[in-house]
């Protein structure tokens, strides 16, 4: 090469993933000029729904094992993409991105707020979750992950029904009914789901967004009262709320490269 010239790389992103944004974000990147991404995800599903580009799967190994990953794989930044209740790995990727020296913003997506006919418990976490819900009703929808339910508590005298997109890998309690679906469910789907089980009340988490909306737009039209569990701390600053903020921090990083 002639002296006085270099060739520019592509800005290598990393998205944490395993959300419906991670995936829109992935897919709006894909194929910009001068840019290459790569989304991780956790490998909690053996059928995970993939995002558009380059995907790695497993866990990093703490936040040093992810700052080695951004160091050996030339990143020059992070978007935190995960759910709003994967408290662990936005911490690591916090930590890791100032030891790496990588700009990184989270995509935090606003959590729901109550409307006029919602009939909302706010519960501190999951085992209150059910403790309350089961003061509520008989027949309890929990909407929860498929990884809690082996660690639920459950009250005696109640019926539960879980849904879940995979089988759950250990046997769930004797009290759960599990109902393997793949969402997002729209609200009349809600509904004719909530009347058929015949819930009188639900568990479920502040995870904000359009997708999984639809439950609780049908409880309210039902009456039924759900126990909220409340979202943990939000990641470390910076912080975004969507998917046209994320791309707005990334065109930052790039221009100040
Ligand atoms: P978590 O408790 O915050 O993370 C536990 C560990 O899993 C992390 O310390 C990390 O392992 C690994 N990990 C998590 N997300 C990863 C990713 N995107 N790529 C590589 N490793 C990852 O997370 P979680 O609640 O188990 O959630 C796991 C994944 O499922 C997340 O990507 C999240 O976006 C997605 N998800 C979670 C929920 C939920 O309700 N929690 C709902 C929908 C989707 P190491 O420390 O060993 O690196």
């Amino acid at each position: 090469m002639p002296a006085g010239f270099s060739v520019m790389r592509d800005f290598r992103l990393l998205i944490l993933g395993g959300t419906a944004e991670a995936r829109e974000l992935a897919g709006a990147l894909a194929g910009r000029p001068g840019l290459s991404v790569v989304t991780s995800l956790a490998g909690r599903t053996r059928r995970p729904a993939r995002p558009a580009g380059e995907v790695r799967i497993g866990s990093f190994g703490g936040p040093c094992g992810l700052a080695r990953y951004i160091a050996e794989q030339a990143i020059d930044g992070v978007i935190d993409a995960t759910h709003p209740f994967a408290a662990r790995i936005s911490a690591n990727a916090a930590a890791a991105c100032a030891r790496a020296g990588a700009p990184r913003a989270a995509l935090c997506r606003p959590p729901w707020t109550p409307a006029a006919g919602d009939r909302w418990f706010p519960a501190r976490d999951l085992d209150a979750a059910v403790a309350r819900a089961a003061a509520l009703g008989t027949r309890i929808f929990l909407a929860i992950g498929r990884q809690e339910l082996a660690a639920l508590r459950l009250p005696a005298g109640r019926a539960f029904v879980a849904r879940v997109f995979e089988p759950p890998a250990a046997a769930p309690p004797p009290d759960v009914e599990i109902v393997v679906a793949r969402g997002p469910f729209g609200e009349a789907e809600e509904t004719a789901f909530l009347r058929r089980r015949r819930i009188d009340a639900a568990v479920a988490r502040n995870s904000g967004g359009a997708a999984g909306y639809g439950k609780i737009a049908a409880a309210r039209a039902l009456g039924l009262p759900i126990a909220m569990i409340e979202r943990p701390p939000p990641p470390p600053a910076p912080r975004v709320a969507d998917v046209a903020a994320a791309i707005a921090s990334l065109e930052a990083w790039r221009a100040a490269v």
